[in-house]
């Protein structure tokens, strides 16, 4: 597939945004690359939600990129935030941690340096597997290194215009932030732009300081400023540790600056050309808003082109192991969608759409999508924008994501993975007689979307839904059958062996109800046809399972083998 050149649509979101983004980073600063920028703060798992914060920059930055242009992708990580709360499923001790910067907090497992680290591996490794190539900038690394120093100095000294600014836009006190967040600063999306809880964005007293300290002697960040000296830049505190230091140059001072004034000040210092935010943002008095006019009235930049986005569900996402304890994450829809897959989900809605990631039954429906749309490219049978969508989700300008090389139906993967419990050597026995007219000779042809389908039947389907093949025969109802279902049952046993592949036992299961009504068994179809293979069906699906319904019934048939179900279906 040729991913590198193509010509989108004009309605295309991917590709309007792209093109504004060339134009404007060029007016902007001519000669540099424009930057598209993705914020996250690593104070838990990150979750499936937050992905479209990484995926909406990616897609205009590779846009950009695929139209032969370098375009730079951060991705801001807010690891200098302080530490909320103790997410779900943490030990309680790391209570003690709250208030100092996730950067600081201890890492939960002993693996990584930090709290923070131990959250960024996983959704490094998702990026890397989706193909998103981001340049990492860690807050952390910026505050401590005193790449800020200049423009906490002018928010200190401007204190009393951006403290003008705030109060202009602070219009609601009913423990709502005018931006929808929560009092405990958590985005509604669950996103937690920064550790501080609105009113810390907002002058409280007479005198606001847009800069809040990490107390030298405790390291959290539960301190007020007394004072701050415009020339010598010497700042003052108090912490509810009981910590009073002296004036001190801010510079020497650790700390960072409340939530709504950091965010304009990295727009300009970053030379943010674009950044979306969650739908939520853009709202009067969001920080969006507010940043708006502080990046230029204080840091002399320039808002970045951006839009909201909306929200991502994942119905039936709960694992049944409960490992994952909440949300899923990247990682989670990883193991069961492939990689192109899942930059399908984010590529062909625009931003304002709702995405589903289903976890649920739907997997399989989704899969069948994304391999019509495979052909439908393949045979040029595509119109633009499709091809554009399915370009953008199988590779980026790097090259094309790894494929599944036999891409067999999810459907049928996942029943045989049902079906076997997993024994591979029954699985290839079953996937080559699946595939009659060119077998499949080897597990890696079906792989990574076998394992996908292995791990949605352990981890999603529950036990009640899964396969469980008798072990002996139900002799009750075999012996009680009327004489018709005996004669089908019979039909069925002698006929098999004839065409004992998907596509035979395909016909003699639906043709077993014409012959026995003395029709050919290439009769098309009739509503009394159609009622007579289902009470057909429903008594095998009986007789071999003992449940209504269950995989295909050739694929069932041909994972048992002829012997087996010989046994099961006669009562002696
Ligand atoms: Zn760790
Ligand atoms: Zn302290």
């Amino acid at each position: 597939m040729e991913v590198g050149c193509l010509v989108a649509p004009a309605e295309d979101w991917v590709a309007r945004t792209a093109g504004l983004v060339r134009a404007e980073g060029e007016r902007r600063h001519p000669g540099v690359p424009p930057t598209c920028a993705s914020g996250i703060s690593p104070s838990g798992p990150v979750h499936l939600g937050n992905l479209r914060e990484l995926m909406v920059p990616h897609l205009v930055a590779d846009e950009v990129r695929r139209g032969g242009a370098p375009c730079r992708h951060i991705l801001s990580w807010d690891d200098y935030d302080r530490l909320r709360r103790v997410p779900a499923g943490f030990p309680a001790e790391f209570a003690e941690h709250i208030g100092r910067p996730l950067s600081a907090v201890p890492d939960p497992c002993g693996q990584h340096p930090n709290w923070a680290e131990h959250f960024k591996d996983p959704l490094r490794e998702s990026l890397a597997r989706l193909g998103v190539r981001v340049t990492e900038i860690s807050q952390t690394q910026m505050y401590t290194s005193g790449a800020y120093a200049a423009q906490i100095v002018t928010a200190m000294r401007r204190r009393a215009d951006i403290g003008a600014v705030l109060a202009r836009y602070r219009t609601r006190r009913d423990g709502t932030a005018p931006d929808g967040t929560a009092p405990d600063g958590t985005a509604p999306d669950g996103t937690a732009p920064d550790g501080t809880a609105p009113d810390d964005d907002g002058p409280q007293t007479a005198v606001y300081y847009p800069f809040r300290p990490y107390c030298a002697v405790c390291g959290r960040d539960d301190t007020t400023v007394t004072g701050f000296d415009d020339e010598t830049t010497e700042i003052s505190y108090t912490c509810a540790c009981g910590a009073r230091p002296g004036p001190t140059p801010i510079a020497q001072v650790a700390g960072k600056l409340a939530w709504k004034v950091d965010w304009p000040m990295r727009w300009a210092y970053e030379r943010v050309t674009f950044e979306p935010a969650g739908v939520d943002h853009s709202s009067p008095g969001s920080s969006f808003t507010v940043g708006a006019e502080l990046v230029s009235e204080i840091f002399g930049g320039e808002m970045p082109l951006h839009f909201g986005y909306s929200f991502v569900g994942a119905p039936g996402a709960a694992k049944l192991s409960g490992s994952a304890g909440g949300a899923p994450t990247p990682a989670d829809a990883l193991e069961i969608f492939e990689p192109p897959l899942v930059r399908w989900l984010y590529a062909r809605r625009r931003p304002e759409q709702a995405i589903t990631l289903a976890f649920d039954a739907e997997v399989g429906r989704v899969y069948d999508e994304w391999d019509a749309l495979g052909r439908r490219v393949a045979d040029g049978k595509a119109d633009a924008a499709a091809q554009a969508v399915f370009a953008r989700a199988a590779g980026t300008s790097d090259g094309p994501l790894p494929v599944t090389p036999r891409p067999l139906p999810f459907r049928t993967l996942a029943s045989v993975a049902d079906i076997t419990a997993g024994d591979q050597v029954q699985i290839l026995r079953i996937l080559r007689d699946l595939t009659a007219e060119e077998p499949v000779t080897s597990l890696a042809e079906v792989r990574p979307r076998l394992d996908c389908a292995q791990a949605w039947v352990n981890e999603y389907v529950p036990p009640a839904d899964r396969t469980q093949v008798r072990d002996t025969p139900d002799v009750e109802t075999l012996a009680a059958l009327p004489a018709a279902e005996r004669d089908a049952v019979k039909l069925l046993t002698e006929g098999m062996a004839a065409d004992w592949s998907q596509a035979g036992l395909t016909t003699l299961l639906y043709g077993i109800p014409k012959l026995q009504l003395g029709l050919p068994i290439t009769t098309p179809p009739t509503p009394e046809l159609k009622a007579r293979q289902r009470t057909w069906f429903i008594l095998l699906y009986q007789l071999l399972i003992g449940k209504d319904t269950g995989p295909r019934l050739p694929t069932l048939l041909l994972a048992l083998g002829q012997d087996r179900v010989r046994a099961l279906l006669s009562a002696h």
